[in-house]
């Protein structure tokens, strides 16, 4: 059985950070992913600056399909509004390539990637953690979670319950001609999104090079229905030419994250943390996970390094998850604003959408992170 100082499940943006960072400190961590890379997200691959420079990626000089964007558009209660930024202020990437380009990156830096290999079984006893594998077993003082939602790691030691508020979404990627993307010229220069009625999530249109991402996601539980919400905004967006009944596009795929809202897990415990989407951090009102994966991931690396160093206790991780983004507990405003009746959430959200200060500061630089990038 073999040893190693440190096991990464999950090689997607969270792992692969860690095991880059940890690569970079003179460690060999090992990884395991089910996957066989390039593999398949279901991701609309959006990116905010924050997150690129998080994960030390220049957008300048990243060799793989980026967009960047200097204008975005909402859509809500019938009212369309346009914002812009005199330069980028977030990206569009292929998380095909992406995931792929930092995984290389992490095993270029040092870590001992192995592809095709299936987390079964994460058990933790006073010696350290094992962890079963197609690939075989392997024990290791400290283990990080990084394998999505369903992270073996995060099922066996991260307390899962029940009751995780869970978000479900649905997308189409693909790519057009070089005469579709002409074609479709004036609705390739920004992405737009479409508040959904109910408030309960959004759809997209996001194009990025020569691909076209459509997705839609909303809150799970009594009345999602994600199949009409996907239904109602691919006619909307073909009447309004968009979407063309004539351009073929992939069939939708979905997925699901959960939302550290209602029953946080355990975010670290002796021997293991939980990063990105097995930590449930993604954004619960935009939905953005890749930057929060690649933090995470950054930060559990850090923490992993100062236990392996010094003995340090990973609880400084789950501190400073918590400094971040929050304890995952609803605050009193929030439990607050839940009980206010619809009509005026609508009217609230509609007032913030259409005022030009609060869309830009409060949902786009707060909610979706997307701020300009500093010349
Ligand atoms: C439809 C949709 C659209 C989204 N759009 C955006 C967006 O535009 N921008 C954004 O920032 N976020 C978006 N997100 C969220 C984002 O995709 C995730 O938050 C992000 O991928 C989390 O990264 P991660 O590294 O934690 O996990 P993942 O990217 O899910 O990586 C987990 C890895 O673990 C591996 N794995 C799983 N189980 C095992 C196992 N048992 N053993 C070994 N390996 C395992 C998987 O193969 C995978 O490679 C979207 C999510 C959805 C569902």
């Amino acid at each position: 059985m073999a040893h190693h100082d440190v096991i990464v499940v999950g090689g997607g943006p969270g792992g692969s950070t860690a095991a880059w960072r940890l690569a970079l400190a003179g460690l060999r961590p090992l990884v395991l992913d089910a996957a066989v890379f390039p593999r398949v997200k279901i991701c609309a691959g959006w990116v905010t600056p924050e997150a690129l420079a998080d994960a030390r990626v220049d957008p300048q000089k990243y060799p793989l399909t980026i967009q960047p964007f200097s204008a975005c558009r909402f859509e809500f209660d019938g009212a369309r509004t346009e914002t812009r930024w005199r330069r980028p202020a977030s990206y569009g990437i292929l998380r095909r390539e992406f995931d792929h380009y930092l995984l290389d990156r992490a095993r270029a830096a040092g870590a001992d990637v192995r592809e095709g290999a299936r987390v079964t079984a994460v058990t933790q006893d006073a010696g350290g953690i094992r962890v079963v594998s197609p690939h075989g077993t392997f024990t290791a003082s400290v283990v990080i979670g990084a394998g999505g939602h369903r992270c073996p790691v995060a099922e066996a030691l991260g307390e899962v319950s029940g009751h995780e508020e869970v978000v479900i979404a649905q997308e189409s990627e693909t790519r057009l001609s070089p005469e579709w993307v002409e074609a479709l010229g004036r609705w390739w220069e920004a992405p737009e999104l479409y508040v959904e009625p109910d408030l309960k999530g959004y759809g997209w249109y996001f194009p990025k090079g020569d691909v076209l991402n459509v997705g839609v996601g909303c809150v799970a539980g009594p009345g999602a229905d994600l199949p009409r919400r996907r239904d109602a905004l691919v006619r909307a967006l073909r009447a309004a030419g968009r979407l063309p009944a004539d351009l073929p596009i992939e069939p939708f795929r979905g997925h699901a994250y959960v939302v550290r809202r209602r029953a946080p897990r355990k975010l670290a415990g002796d021997r293991f943390c939980l990063v990105g989407d097995a930590a449930g951090l993604a954004r619960d009102l935009s939905g953005e996970g890749i930057g929060p994966a690649i933090k995470s991931g950054m930060l559990a690396a850090e923490a992993v390094e100062a236990r392996l160093a010094r003995g340090a206790g990973l609880e400084a991780y789950a501190a400073a998850i918590v400094r971040r983004y929050g304890s995952g507990e609803t605050s009193w405003l929030g439990r607050q604003l839940a009980r206010i009746p619809d009509s005026w959430a609508r009217g609230l959200v509609r007032a913030v959408l259409n005022t030009a200060a609060t869309r830009r500061h409060v949902v786009f630089g707060r909610i979706f992170g997307m701020r300009e990038v500093a010349s």
